[in-house]
């Protein structure tokens, strides 16, 4: 980063107000009035400069050292300050505070707004589709971890406490909240907050050491049994509350309510497999267009959206909670009518959550209350739509607020076409204020009046050349001609007198005059004060409110889901807590969509806890088995949202969570090679996996030596089998691994199936049991364009290397257990190497691997090791 400031001796006194200014402000880009443009010095200027893609320039170009400026046009800032906040920037706006017309020396400036990327209530690129969350976290000396998240553009807010830090980081990135609220005590933790950082690489973090806002929290609808039972998340949530009330000057009426316990009901869900499956974003290009969520959102309302995300990042693992979801789905599915109706009645609610909360905060104008309006009228129509459903449906049903009195508060009081501002009148129909009513008439009918007037005065004077008029000076006055001086009225005041004529005024023409031109300024502060009233009365019901909010969202998620199953064919799962996964006829939700000129060819998976416990799938490159594996994980995960599923048939016995590891990844932009991150992965599956996961491994071993790769893959899938025991999709194109199966029980082969015709490989796409004897790698080669002459020699290397293939007494090559085997050590083709001449060092350490208590990566070590000392004798 460049120079910090200040760059010269002797700033300008304008560049000193700068700088004193940008002092409070240390952390935030500050945006400086100047004239027509918001202005950026020093280092703001060359951060802003790239974030805004706008040309950096300097402000004293002669000046040996420049100072760097950018600068954007002040009445179009707003996309500015998305686009910073989108970069994790917090922004500072400093507006100049007096009439430069009349400042002495340089004009009086101040900072009148500071937001930040997870304090934005509305606007400012807020995404519709997303919750916008603020996280507060603490750490006790237990070392359990606090989580809060609060997303003030909805009133959303929930703690919960976790264990691990694995456990704590997974649900950070579950939640991709947009700023990160830590105190002291986390800026001790340098590796973990170097791991937030990685994970997430645009978040803000912000500290603040503040007095946490216990009582707040207190007050909130369970904020005092969370501080009972979970007082590492109270602590987090008080904090949150706290710079929340800071950032938000006090007014947070809209967050009523803390909910926790979430972990407790959700499968939980690694940063790696919400990535790997492209739940809510696809790899690597991070759209929302190809992601699950995207297949499966069919919604109406942001409402809607917003919750069908959470649902796919949080699947449920109660049976009967996921049955009655299901059930909704299946309700709304047989009654073709109400499928058709409840999308039309639904798309007329706007974001009821997100205008709720600007009611609450004061900041709804005239349009947003009609939008409420026709929201909420609309809402009334769902739920009598809803009249005969049962279950899930009938109880969101029941939490619509019928809403009358506020549908018709508003409906009486605002008028047909507002303006946006609230402060020009214009929002407010005739007939709600008596005084307001008179005021438009004085308006409407001022001329008429001050006419009235005249003719009066001129029947009580008889003076018929009497005349009203108005100058800036007097405002109105009477005139009379010199001639008929004598006849004027003793109450008559006068004010000028002119060479044949003379000015008056009187008590009763001031005060009208006062009436009429008061009346416009009057009407308006009325209509203002009549509209935040019946902002405040609308305010008050914002629980009311929220809660019709949350059950329209719900409504419009399912509604969404079982259109989505009408339109894709989509079939009713059978979820239990079985240890069957049987997929019959399944497809991929994603890739089943993406050509329609290609023919989807659907697949059968069975996996289980006895003899289908690991399916070990092979098959030449591009055959379909990341597909495969991809859709069963998919399923399980649709199914357990609630959703119906791609397939014909469909058991799933629920996942307690699901994991995977996927090809090359992505992580080495955070800094960590492929091979680190496939390991990774790897240990989190061992270690954590258990009977009733579902793992998914699409290769693992690739980032290294084909041996030690090959060992790798070999030690996992057997840790995976014997002790994990997860219900496991394992890919691999390292063939020697099918001879597992000869050892293993719960261990089948599968491949998919693929034809050789003249040379050439046509892909089946239909996965069956057995391995294949072929990997095709050459075949596949060729149809990439590979050189004939290439491929030729590649034909003839492996027809060199296949020669060797099995050892004299045609055991498995990898499979034999040293253990057991002695005398003649039964060691796979690779790990010949080890024991052409072993040594006796070799023997004593191959022994020292135990299937049973050495782990894989202990085994690998060992392993490595020798393959050295090999290597060095040999
Ligand atoms: P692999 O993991 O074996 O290399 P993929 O699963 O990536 O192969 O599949 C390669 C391509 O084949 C996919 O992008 C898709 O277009 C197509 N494909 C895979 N499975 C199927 C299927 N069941 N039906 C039709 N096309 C498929």
């Amino acid at each position: 980063m460049s120079k910090k400031p200040p760059y010269n001796d002797a700033p300008t006194p304008m560049l000193r107000q700068y700088q004193s200014i940008k002092a409070q402000h240390p952390d935030a880009i500050l945006l400086f009035r100047l004239g027509d443009f918001y202005e950026m010095f020093y280092d703001d200027a060359v951060v802003a400069s790239k974030h805004l893609e706008i040309t950096l320039t300097s402000r004293n170009k002669n000046d040996p050292n420049p100072i760097p400026l950018c600068g954007v046009p002040y009445h179009s800032i707003e996309p500015y300050i998305a686009k910073l906040l989108e970069k994790g920037e917090k922004v500072a706006i400093c507006d100049q505070v007096e009439d430069p017309r009349q400042a002495k020396g340089v004009v009086k400036r101040e900072v009148t707004r500071v937001v930040t990327p997870g304090v934005v209530a509305d606007g400012l690129g807020l995404d519709a589709t997303a919750d916008n969350f603020l996280a507060g976290i603490a750490l006790d000396e237990k070392g359990q971890f606090g989580l809060a998240l609060a997303d003030i553009s909805t009133g959303l807010f929930q703690a919960d406490t976790f264990d691990t830090p694995e456990a704590f980081l997974e649900e950070l990135a579950r939640a991709e909240p947009r700023e990160l609220l830590v105190n002291e005590a986390c800026a001790q933790h340098p590796s973990l907050m170097a791991r937030i950082q990685r994970l997430l690489p645009n978040v803000l973090i912000s500290t603040d050491d503040g007095e946490p806002a216990v009582d707040a929290l207190e007050a909130l609808t369970g904020g005092a049994a969370l501080i009972e039972r979970m007082p590492v998340a109270a602590q987090a949530a008080a904090r949150t509350l706290s710079y929340l009330q800071q950032t938000q000057r006090g007014n947070l009426r809209h967050i009523t309510a803390i909910s926790s316990g979430r972990a407790a009901y959700a499968m939980r869900l690694d940063e790696a497999t919400k990535r790997n499956l492209e739940l809510t974003r696809t790899m690597p290009a991070g759209e929302r267009e190809g992601s699950l969520l995207h297949a499966l959102d069919r919604t109406t309302t942001a409402l809607g959206s917003r919750l069908l995300k959470r649902w796919i990042l949080y699947p449920l693992i109660d049976v009967d909670a996921i049955e009655e979801r299901l059930e909704a789905v299946a309700s709304i599915l047989s009654e073709p009518g109400l499928l058709r109706a409840l999308p039309e009645t639904l798309r007329e609610i706007y974001d009821l959550e997100r205008i709720t909360t600007r009611v609450a905060l004061g900041s709804a104008n005239a349009r947003d209350l009609l939008a409420l309006r026709e929201s909420l009228a609309a809402a009334r129509l769902v739920r009598e739509q809803l009249a005969d459903s049962a279950g899930l449906i009938a109880q969101h049903a029941g939490c619509i607020d019928p809403a009358d009195d506020l549908i018709e508060a508003i409906a009486q009081t605002i008028a047909d076409e507002p303006p946006l501002t609230i402060r020009e009148g214009g929002i407010i129909r005739n007939g709600i204020d008596e005084g307001l009513d008179e005021l438009r008439h004085i308006i409407d009918h001022g001329k008429d009046y001050i006419a009235s007037i005249e003719a009066a005065e001129r029947k009580r004077t008889g003076i018929s050349s009497l005349k009203i008029r108005y100058n800036k000076v007097f405002g109105y006055y009477l005139e009379v001609t010199n001639a008929h001086r004598d006849k004027v009225p003793a109450d008559y005041i006068r004010k000028q007198t002119l060479a044949n004529a003379e000015r008056y005024i009187t008590p009763q023409l001031k005060e009208r005059e006062e009436t009429i031109l008061g009346a416009q300024e009057k009407a308006r502060a009325l209509e203002y004060d009549l509209f935040v009233t019946l902002r405040e009365r609308i305010a008050e019901a914002t629980p009311r409110l929220q809660a019709t909010a949350e059950a329209i969202a719900a409504i419009d998620a399912l509604t969404g889901l079982a259109r989505i199953a009408a339109e894709y064919d989509y079939c009713r799962p059978t979820v239990d807590d079985g240890s069957a996964i049987d997929i019959q006829g399944g497809r991929h939700p994603i890739v089943e969509r993406m050509d329609p000129s290609v023919r989807f060819v659907p697949n059968d998976v069975l996996l289980d806890d006895t003899d289908n416990r690991l399916l070990l799938i092979t098959g030449p490159n591009m055959a379909g088995k990341s597909t495969v594996m991809r859709q069963s994980a998919l399923i399980v995960l649709m199914a357990q949202i609630g959703s119906f599923v791609p397939a014909t048939s469909a058991r799933i016995g629920v996942a307690d969570r699901i994991f995977t590891r996927v090809g090359a990844s992505d992580a080495l932009a955070q800094g960590q090679s492929t091979f680190m991150v496939e390991m990774s992965e790897a240990a989190t599956i061992l270690r954590e996996a258990g009977p009733k996961s579902l793992v998914i491994i699409d290769e693992i071993g690739r980032g290294t030596s084909t041996f030690d790769g090959l060992a790798i893959a070999w030690a996992v899938a057997e840790d995976l089998h014997d002790r994990v025991r997860a219900r496991t999709l394992f890919a691999t194109h390292y063939h020697e691994l099918t001879e597992l199966a000869l050892q293993k029980t719960g261990l089948r082969n599968m491949h998919i199936a693929v034809k050789e015709w003249n040379g050439e490989v046509v892909f089946l796409r239909r996965l069956v049991p057995g391995a294949t004897s072929h990997s095709y790698g050459i075949q596949v080669a060729k149809l990439a364009g590979l050189p004939e002459g290439v491929i030729g020699r590649a034909t003839e290397v492996l027809t060199n290397l296949e020669a060797g293939e099995f050892d004299e007494v045609g055991s498995p090559r990898i499979g034999g257990h040293r253990a057991t085997d002695h005398a003649a050590p039964a060691q796979p083709a690779q790990f010949q190497l080890f024991t052409q001449s072993p040594s006796h060092e070799v023997v004593t350490r191959l022994h020292d691997i135990d299937p049973n208590t050495t782990t894989p990566l202990e085994a690998l070590t060992i392993l490595q090791e020798l393959k050295k000392t090999v290597t060095r004798n040999s």
